[in-house]
């Protein structure tokens, strides 16, 4: 690096009061070599996190169990994404040439991506699922709402909005965002109406569909992020990599059904007398038959659905189901009320009457197991409201009369024996 004193030992440039330059040990250095290179261990950097999340997928049994800690039920659409997010990362690893193996001829396979779509009603576990999921592999995942998404040019949120939120997740670090997983929810919202009867068609909804395809498809998009220091910064996104995950409850698919699956739809078990409500059983059974041309049939267009090649159906929660959802994920709704009870010093117990009488109550409000928070907070409020002033309630017990309002919250007090066991022990 031998150099002389007045110029940079990188790029050679003199120094002069404009270019002022840095004194090493051995040679000097000016600002655009120190920018340069600060560029380039960035790099470094990048790419030696996107190593870190995907070093070694997990395989798809060990992701459905992670999932089944957090998700009841749901098998079919567990094993499909754990499948869909195994390939999609295996896919990428060959596709930066850490995965070798071929077929034993030298051509190379390209693989498609493996974007999936997910049926399911509201409150069935779409958005957690897919949450789960992209914390089990460690890559950003972002959760949009296809309802608030416009196409450019209109009033609203653009759909590359979601790529500039994709990339905040990922703390700025492109590579990171270009492998995370975007969900798309209420993609059934999209659809253009009525095709094929009074031809009424919802374009906007159509120019989103459009816009996500590209997205979908696999584009560079100019995504403009606050950098340090606040200011704006643009940076080129490459979604190709990108998995997309797009979910809706698809709301009166089931006459698309009918009319494709005629009488053996009768005749495998669906109503030969259509009722006001679709059993939920019914349903669920309904959206397994669901076709790609269905899809179509409801609305998207027929590029959209050939981009989500895997379709996979989400059940109806019922009872059974919601009182495990209330009881058995880690951050399960009875686990954390009992927790902020314990706060207080007080025992919370539910009877599992009380439980059942909750779950009910999920399902008559039609939301799914969403709508179990608000029962449980709606029993539990006037109690948490008045148990700080009551430093003597050690356990209070839901039964099942509280579900419905005919019972209160039974509160057992400190006794006489027991206020007196404590004082002995503080002496
Ligand atoms: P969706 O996206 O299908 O409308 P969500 O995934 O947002 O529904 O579910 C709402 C809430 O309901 C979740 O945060 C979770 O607490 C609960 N939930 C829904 N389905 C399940 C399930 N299968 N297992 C456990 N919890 C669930």
């Amino acid at each position: 690096m031998g150099s002389d004193a007045s110029t940079c030992s990188f790029c050679g440039v003199p120094q002069a009061p404009d270019v002022p330059l840095i004194a090493g040990i051995d040679g000097h250095i000016c600002e655009s070599c120190v920018q340069l290179a600060s560029k380039v261990v960035g790099n470094w950097g990048r790419k030696r996190n996107l190593q870190k999340p995907l070093e070694k997928p997990p395989i798809p049994e060990e992701i459905k169990q992670h999932l089944d800690r957090y998700v009841i039920g749901q098998e079919a659409a567990k094993e499909t994404l754990a499948v869909a997010v195994y390939n999609h990362y295996k896919r990428l690893k060959a596709e930066s040439g850490e995965l070798t193996q071929a077929l034993g001829d030298n051509d190379t396979v390209e693989v498609e991506k493996s974007n999936v779509l997910l049926l399911g009603g509201s409150g069935t576990g779409k958005t957690l699922l897919v949450s789960t999921l992209a914390r089990i592999v460690g890559v950003p995942c972002v959760v949009a709402d296809a309802t608030t998404l416009t196409q450019a040019g209109y009033v609203g949120d653009d759909v590359d909005t979601v790529l500039a939120r994709l990339l905040d997740m990922a703390d700025g670090d492109r590579d990171l965002a270009e492998w995370g997983i975007v969900y798309i929810d209420e993609i059934d919202k999209l659809a253009r109406r009525g095709e094929g009867s009074h031809g009424t068609r919802d374009v906007s909804g159509e120019g989103v569909q459009q816009a996500l395809l590209k997205l979908v498809e696999g584009t560079r998009v100019d995504v403009s992020v606050k950098g340090r220091r606040n200011q704006s910064e643009h940076q080129v996104i490459d979604t190709r990599n990108i998995l997309f995950i797009a979910g809706g409850a698809f709301a009166g698919i089931e006459q698309v059904l009918e009319k494709r699956l005629g009488h053996s739809a009768v005749s495998i078990g669906f109503h030969a007398e259509p009722p006001k409500e679709p059993d939920p059983q019914v349903k669920a059974r309904l959206y397994e038959h669901t076709h790609p041309d269905d899809l179509r049939q409801f609305g998207l267009i027929p590029e959209f659905i050939g981009r989500f090649p895997i379709l996979t159906a989400l059940h109806d929660l019922d009872e059974e189901a919601l009182v495990r959802i209330l009881t058995e994920p880690r951050n399960a709704l009875v686990r954390q009320y009992r927790q902020l009870f314990a706060y207080e010093g007080v025992e919370l117990e539910f009877l599992p009457e009380a439980l059942s009488a909750i779950a009910r109550e999920a399902i008559a409000r039609g939301t799914g197991a969403r709508g179990l928070r608000s029962v449980v907070e709606g029993i539990l409020q006037r109690t948490m409201f008045h148990l700080p002033s009551m430093p003597d309630v050690v356990r209070c017990v839901v039964t099942e009369a509280c579900i419905d309002g005919s019972g209160e919250i039974e509160m057992e007090r400190k006794t006489p024996s027991d206020e007196f066991a404590a004082a002995q022990q503080h002496g």
